[in-house]
């Protein structure tokens, strides 16, 4: 297999015919957390020789080239990168954002560490980069989970205080129909209609939920519409279904969901990453306060648990690699001034804390980063009646309030994005965080040089993240 390491001579061109390695590196995160972002800026900036001290072989100058090849899976859609570029740099729009599994391969090419400069050694990885919901993951526990079990716990969930008001009109509906009833396909997909809209609503700014199973009610892939997406809890499920009833019915396309959608996932794409970068937005759920914040703690310990080698016991195949390191990365930092992103990295440190705590991770290193794969604003500090506030500034995305300033000459918006707790432990007590004014900002202006080269996307510690995930693999 593609883990056979040619020893490689000196003589580069000779390698050429051989086998290089690859790593396999997955990127996650619920919705909205910045995947597409992400991958785009990474290799973006990898073939455009972008700025980034803190990636050891970029800062030595030991990349010599980085572009884009085949990647190996025929059957997995690839990343739309080039569209995504365009968008980005082009068009100033945010690129389309992650629906399904996408792959795209990079490959590097790279002098090794070790040659000192008199022996100059080529080599070249291929990195995979596996594009995919973080939803997705969310389903594991279900594999073991009987549809009784499923039932009563999404009930439980959906009558939680929190919840309840949104879910009133799935709730009511669900009363209405007694499982043991003849199966009818209209009444199920009604059910099911209205418990994926319970589903999204729990998703929005408000409440900013993120434990909300099954993962493809939120995000359907190419699967949207079939009977194994068809299905919803129960409020009176029995231990037995009677045959031809609502319930038996129900409980069919909850097992079809396991095998046919849940297992072929895990088995083909995620026992085989070496690595992974788990993305959070964090000031989402800042924002929508403690619960939220809470909400996010507990889907980052079942996504981080889907990592977690005997995960794989819950397969019918056993686990193909091993994940050696995985990165929680909290995006957007660019919406705070750079004395709050040591902050935000204190508050994805607290939220990953029990994770590395509870046992099964002795063999990954899991470490933290706060940062902005684009960098959409600059700092600056204004007069606010003789304070001095340091605050970001940007261009705000279509449909954002114009805002009054102007810097460098441009009409732009300033934000004070207000300050991140010293303690990130007062994220979970306090009623809630002091508003951030969120406000979206487009894409930064990518400067050209006088050649009409253009130059790489801004980002904030991409290059950190890049050091952490291949930095090793590059020597
Ligand atoms: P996905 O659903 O995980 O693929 O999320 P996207 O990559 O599509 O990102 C969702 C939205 O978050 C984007 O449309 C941007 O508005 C915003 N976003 C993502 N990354 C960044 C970033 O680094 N900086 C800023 N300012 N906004 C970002």
């Amino acid at each position: 297999g593609d883990e056979a390491l040619i020893a490689l001579d000196t003589v580069s061109e000779r390698a050429t015919s051989f086998f290089y390695p690859n790593v396999r590196l997955g990127v996650t995160g619920l919705s909205r957390a910045g995947k597409s972002v992400f991958i785009s800026a990474l290799v973006h900036n990898l073939i455009h020789g972008g700025r980034m001290p803190l990636f050891e072989p970029a800062h030595n100058n030991r990349i010599s080239k980085a572009y884009l090849e085949p990647q190996p899976d025929d059957g997995v859609p690839r990343f739309a990168y080039e569209k995504h570029i365009e968008d980005l740099i082009k068009n100033q729009i945010w690129p389309e954002s992650t629906r399904a599994v996408s792959q795209l391969r990079l490959t590097i090419e790279y002098e090794t560490a070790s040659g000192w400069g008199r022996f100059f050694s080529r080599n070249k990885l291929h990195l995979d980069i596996v594009d995919y919901p973080g939803e997705w993951l969310l389903d594991l526990p279900l594999l073991r989970k009987d549809f009784a079990t499923f039932s009563r716990e999404s009930i439980a969930r959906a009558k939680s205080e929190k919840r309840t008001e949104i879910a009133s009109e799935f709730l009511s509906l669900a009363d209405k129909l007694e499982s043991n009833t003849e199966a009818d396909e209209t009444a199920v997909r009604e059910l099911s209609d209205s418990f994926k809209t319970y589903l999204a609503n729990c998703r929005k700014d408000e409440l900013a939920l993120s434990t909300l199973p099954p993962g493809r009610f939120l995000m359907p892939g190419d699967m949207e519409g079939s009977p194994a997406l068809t299905f919803a809890p129960l409020t009176n499920v029995t231990d037995h279904a009677e045959p031809g009833s609502i319930q038996a019915m129900m409980e069919r396309r909850y097992e079809a969901y396991k095998t046919l959608v849940v297992k072929p996932f895990f088995r083909e794409h995620i026992t085989r990453l070496d690595r992974q970068i788990v993305l959070i937005d964090a000031m989402q759920a800042i924002n929508a306060g403690p619960d939220a914040v809470a909400d996010l703690e507990r889907a980052l310990v079942e996504i981080m648990s889907c990592f977690r080698p005997g995960a794989g016991n819950l397969l019918t195949s056993l686990w193909q690699r091993r994940i050696d390191k995985i990165l929680v990365a909290a995006t957007k930092a660019d919406h705070l001034h750079h004395e709050s992103h040591d902050r935000l990295e204190a508050v994805v440190d607290r939220l990953v804390k029990n994770v590395t705590i509870s046992a099964g991770f002795a063999n990954a290193s899991i470490e933290t980063v706060a940062m902005a794969a684009v960098r959409a604003t600059k700092e600056a500090t204004i007069d606010d009646g003789g304070e001095k506030l340091p605050v970001v500034v940007g261009i705000p995305a279509k449909g954002e309030r114009i805002g009054d300033e102007i810097f460098d000459g441009i009409r732009q918006t300033a934000v004070f994005p207000g300050d991140l707790p010293d303690d990130p432990e007062a994220l979970f007590r306090m009623e809630s965080m002091p508003q951030q004014r969120f406000v979206r900002f487009k894409p930064p202006k990518v400067e050209r040089t006088a050649e009409g080269i253009t130059l790489s996307l801004p980002h904030i510690r991409l290059d950190k993240a890049l050091q952490f995930l291949l930095g090793d693999r590059l020597q």
